[in-house]
């Protein structure tokens, strides 16, 4: 059977720390799907969501295993919709740990067959955090050297 992992975030932007968790995710995984978590009716996002889909593309155009898609419903539903058998994630620190731990305990709970894989963050990639990308770029500060991608 095809080992399908979902990679689910907001990707608010996609940045490098979430390449570095995908690539590697690939020694684990004959399939990935990033599924950017996104609510057309409410959405507040900061970067469009066509352009963020795009770039994550462009980003992996030579990978044909890693898909790019958009959902907006529990994300245990969408795994099973598409016969994804687990969770990849990244863990950065421990407030990371904490949320996940949360996270993870709830999903298995509605979907006992999905099982959450952690990897553990790249320490070069550890202080990269998409919020903080948000507040320098709204500010025009230069966030080139943290996105595997050209704004
Ligand atoms: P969410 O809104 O679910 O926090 P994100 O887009 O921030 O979504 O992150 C998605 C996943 O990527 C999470 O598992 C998060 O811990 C992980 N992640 C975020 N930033 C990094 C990073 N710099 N390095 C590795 N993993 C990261």
């Amino acid at each position: 059977m095809k080992r399908i992992a979902l990679f689910p975030g907001s990707f608010d932007p996609f940045t490098k720390g979430h390449e570095d968790i995908v690539l590697r995710g690939l020694q684990l995984f004959d399939e990935i799907i990033i599924a950017i978590g996104y609510n057309s009716t409410k959405s507040q996002r900061y970067f469009p969501i066509d352009l963020m889909i795009s770039k994550i593309s462009e980003t992996f155009e030579m990978y044909p295993q890693i898909k790019v898609q958009t959902y907006a419903e529990l994300t245990a539903a969408y795994a099973k919709k598409n016969n994804a058998n687990f969770l990849l994630r990244g863990l950065r620190n421990t407030t990371d740990f904490e949320y996940e731990n949360s996270i993870a305990q709830i999903t298995k709970h509605l979907n006992n067959k999905l099982e959450s894989v952690f990897l553990i963050t790249a320490p070069q990639f550890a202080a990269i955090n998409s919020s903080i990308i948000r507040e320098v770029h709204r500010y025009q500060g230069d966030v080139s050297a943290f996105l595997p991608y050209s704004l």
